[in-house]
Order: C-alpha cells, then sequence, then structure tokens
C-alpha cells in the first residue's frame, strides 16, 4: 500500500497524540474533493487544517493528511486517541467504488496492524451525525485484516514458534533471528545482536521496499512472510 505524502500549509502548532486505541471512519459528504480541498474547508473552520490522518479517493489513491502521531480534528471528544480516516464521496446517496474500497480495507489493515489496534467505529458512532452515510461499506472496512489471519508459525527444527512484532527498540532472540535472516539476504542489519537499532530499522525499510510492503521498518507479519518464507 503506498501512501502519497502531501505537503499542507498548518494554521498553528499541531498537538501530539498520546495513545492510539481507535480508527474513526468518515465520509467528505461531497461526491468529488481533494484532500487539499478538504484542508481548505477545514481551514475555515478555523481549524489548523485537515482535521483527518487519512484520505482515500475514489480511484484508491491513499492520501496522508494530518500527521498521523498528531491529535485530529474529525470528531469532537473522541480525537484523542484516535485516527481519522475519511474517504472521497457522499455515501448517503452513493454506492463507494471498488479501488475506493479495496484501498480503504487496505489501509485499515495496516493501521490495525501497526498500532495492535482492532476498534474500527463510524463517525455516527461517536458523535450526532449522518457521516459517513447509508451506503457507506463499514462492515468490509472495518473487519478488513491483513492477508494472514494469525501470526505466522515458523518451524524451527520441528518446533513452531510464534512471531511477534519487531520495531526499533526490541530486544530478543526474536529481533537475533530477523537480523539473521536480513544479513542472509544481503540486507546489512549491523549484526546480529539481538538489538533492533537504527541498522537494523534501515535493513527492514529497504527490505520491506525491496518486497513491495509498506517500508515502516516494523517487522509485523507480512514482513515475517516475506522473511523467513513461510
Ligand atoms: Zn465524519
Amino acid at each position: 500500500m503506498q501512501i502519497i505524502e502531501t505537503t499542507y500549509k498548518w494554521a498553528g502548532t499541531l498537538a501530539r497524540r498520546s495513545a492510539t486505541r481507535r480508527i474513526i471512519l468518515h465520509h467528505a459528504a461531497a461526491v468529488t474533493c481533494t484532500p487539499q480541498q478538504v484542508h481548505q474547508w477545514h481551514l475555515a473552520n478555523g481549524w489548523s487544517g485537515i482535521g483527518y490522518h487519512f484520505f482515500v479517493r475514489k480511484d484508491g489513491s491513499v492520501y496522508r493528511g494530518r500527521p498521523e502521531d498528531t491529535v485530529g480534528a474529525h470528531a469532537g471528544n473522541n480525537n484523542y486517541d484516535s485516527i481519522g480516516v475519511c474517504f472521497e464521496g457522499s455515501f448517503d446517496r452513493e454506492e463507494m467504488p471498488a479501488a475506493q474500497k479495496q484501498a480503504g480495507m487496505e489501509l485499515v489493515a495496516y493501521l490495525k496492524q501497526k498500532y495492535g489496534i482492532s476498534t474500527v467505529q463510524r463517525h455516527s458512532d461517536v458523535n450526532a451525525t449522518g457521516c459517513p452515510g447509508g451506503h457507506f461499506p463499514f462492515e468490509e472496512l472495518a473487519g478488513a485484516q491483513t492477508s494472514a489471519p494469525a501470526a505466522p508459525a515458523a518451524r524451527a527444527g520441528g518446533t513452531a514458534v510464534t512471531l511477534p512484532l519487531l520495531a526499533q527498540g526490541s530486544r530478543s532472540e526474536t529481533v537475533r533471528l530477523a537480523q539473521a535472516a536480513l544479513t542472509g539476504l544481503g540486507y546489512d542489519a549491523g549484526g546480529a545482536d539481538g538489538i533492533f537499532g537504527a541498522n537494523t530499522a534501515a535493513a527492514v525499510k529497504r527490505f520491506q521496499a525491496a518486497h513491495g510492503l509498506a517500508a515502516d521498518g516494523i517487522v509485523g507479519r507480512d514482513t515475517w512472510h516475506a522473511l523467513l518464507g513461510v
């Protein structure tokens, strides 16, 4: 999944979000619009700029909105622990195109895995609003999972081991395993010392980019699969 980085001019400082517990889904309530237009609308509301963290267009392109680690402006007093995703369109009166739905499912699955969360809500679940509309394919989007249903089990000498999510700062024998696999495939992880530092993160990102994975430097299900061929 590719996220299109977008440059916005912010009115004011964006506060960091301290927790990420859920994803809240919206529609733009406009049949056609761009993230830059939404940014202008939200500036006109007196906000710092686009209130959503992601914006999914009808053609399936996914744009970044507000930086992912900041507090959004999309769901009133539910902004403090949520990521806001908005879909171009007005789903009170139209159906979502297949490309947009597919991209939205990939984004939701990616965010669930990245933050280890499973709660997905409609805007109307938390505020008095008709957003995201009665034709919005909420069940499909909210239920999206990465292709593997459970953590992969790697066969090591006949013993199945569960592979945890690894990120910079992790220290374990499993980190050593990932480093050894990366090194063996030609991605210099700075040795196999069991400490997930900057060199390992950089090697993971290079490996992910070369394998069509989101290059976030986090070893999750998909990266484990690619790394170990399981
Ligand atoms: Zn909304």
